[in-house]
Formats: C-alpha cells, structure tokens, sequence
C-alpha cells in the first residue's frame, strides 16, 4: 500500500467516526448524495458537453516511455511531489533470450460505470454528461471511499488540497477547445483523444478498427481509455510505479536503478 493509500486509510478511521454520529440520525438514503451545487446550478465547467463523450485511445506501438506527458501533466495541473494523475511504469516481458521492454501508459480510465461515484457519500465525485469524471475539491471531504473503489488505482490523495485527486482529461483544456496536456505533448503520437460519440473522430475510428482492448476488463466499470497493441501479459497487470530518476529514487529511499552507472 502506498504511503498515499496509507495516509488515506488512517484519515477514514477518524472520518467514519465523525460520519457515523451524523449518519445515525438521518435515513441510509439521505447519506449519500448524488447532489452536488456545481453541477446542479448547471455550471458548464460541472455539467461538460452535453452529446460528447469524450475518450482517448493510447496506442503502445508508438509510446517510447518518455515521460514527456507525465512532466506536461505535472506542469499543467500543479501535481505535488510523489502523485501523479498519469504516468508510464515500463516492464519486462517475455523470459530470456526473448525478453523485450514494454511501456504502458497510464491515467484515470473516465469509466462509463465508474465505481468510484457510486461509492462517494457527498456527491464531490460525477460523471460530466460528456464522461469526464471528476472530483469537486470544495464538497469532497477526504473519506477515500473513492480510492479504495477505483480498481485501477488511479486516484491518489493531495497533499496540497487535502482531498481525493485524480486526471480530469484536463477538462479545463478542453472546455476550451484544446487537447489534454499529455496528448498535446506526446512525442511519438501515442496518445489520441477525441469525441466517442462522433463516427469520423480518430478516436472512434480507431477503436472500431483495429482491435482495442482497455486494462482489466473484468473489473466491469466499461472504461473509455482504450489500448492498441495491449500484449496480453500488460492487461491485467497492476499500475506499477511510475519511473523515477536516480535522484528522486535516493529521495524516496528507493534503491538505485539497476542501470544507474557508479560514478
Ligand atoms: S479509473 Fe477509477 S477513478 Fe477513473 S473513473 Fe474509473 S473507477 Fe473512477
Ligand atoms: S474522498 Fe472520494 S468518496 Fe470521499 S467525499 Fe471525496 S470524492 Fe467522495
């Protein structure tokens, strides 16, 4: 369990308590809210764009794990130190002599049953009507419900705003017409987004061309980031950590990297 997940568990203690007071005097129904006043006052940033579904395909031929999109990430959305909203662990496939590297990008799937609104007590976490799910800092209050209940991991907790985080497809980017940050900086191409719904987009010609498949398909939660190329020993793979370089490793306390050269 990651330091994160751990802070996050140790706040759910104190946090249930405080609930349970609350809870025991109104009705299990009223305990969990599909309300929230953003999206409710129909604030355009809360409710998306309605008739979109918006989507991204990754294809793993033409990503060459350079970590640009996890820096413009970083950049773009002021990520702390030590989480991340995407990034790209690499692994090591096949047994020797036939062993290759593979890199699998990675980033909140923006599910079409995502498990982690359904879980959320106060209503801080939704889906947009165009699928972005994302998290209202201001009403969510750090329980972590939505941590444990997201099967591919991809929420983590900030340490800045002291709630649950995760990518957005930086929906303020592309309320504005732009590309997410990661796919506007993706050096080899790898990364395409684009609108579901729209049968000439790239992304839905892609997905219905060639064959797509999304990670853990068992999980049930019907993602909307899909993989091409996904060698079958990637797709049930846990997320893996996100490739550090030698001086954040020594931070961290990680052993150095078994490629690092001794000065
Ligand atoms: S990947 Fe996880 S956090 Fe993202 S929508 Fe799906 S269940 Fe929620
Ligand atoms: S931590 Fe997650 S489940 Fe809890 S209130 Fe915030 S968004 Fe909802």
């Amino acid at each position: 369990m990651s330091n994160v997940r751990r802070i996050f568990v140790k706040r759910l203690g104190a946090v249930v308590a405080a609930a349970a007071a609350t809870v025991a005097t109104v009705s299990p129904a009223r305990a969990f809210s599909t309300r929230n006043p953003g999206r409710d006052a129909k604030d355009p940033r809360y409710v998306g764009q309605e008739g979109k579904r918006w989507g991204m395909v990754i294809d793993l031929s033409k990503c060459i794990g350079c970590q640009a999109c996890t820096a413009a990430c970083k950049a773009e959305n002021t990520i702390p130190d030590r989480v991340f909203r995407t990034w790209v662990p690499e692994y090591e496939l096949g047994r020797y002599p036939r062993v290759r590297k593979a890199f699998l990008p990675q980033l909140c799937n923006h599910c079409e049953k995502p498990s982690c609104v359904s879980v959320c007590p106060t209503g801080a976490t939704f889906a947009r009507k165009d699928g972005v799910v994302v998290v209202d800092s201001k009403i969510c209050w750090g329980c972590g419900y939505c941590l444990n209940a997201c099967p591919y991991d991809k929420r983590y907790f900030n340490p800045l705003t002291q709630v649950a985080d995760k990518c957005t497809y930086c929906a303020h980017r592309i309320d504005e017409g732009l590309l997410p940050a990661c796919v506007e900086s993706c050096v080899g191409g790898a990364r395409i987004f684009g609108d579901l719904n729209d049968p000439k987009s790239e992304v839905s010609r892609l997905v219905s061309s060639a064959p797509s498949a999304v990670l853990n398909p068992a999980s049930g939660t019907r993602p909307q980031t899909y993989y091409r190329n996904l060698a079958g020993e990637l797709q049930a793979q846990p997320p893996g950590p996100p490739i550090l370089d030698d001086l954040a490793r020594k931070r961290d306390g990680l052993p150095a990297a078994e490629w690092t050269t001794k000065a």
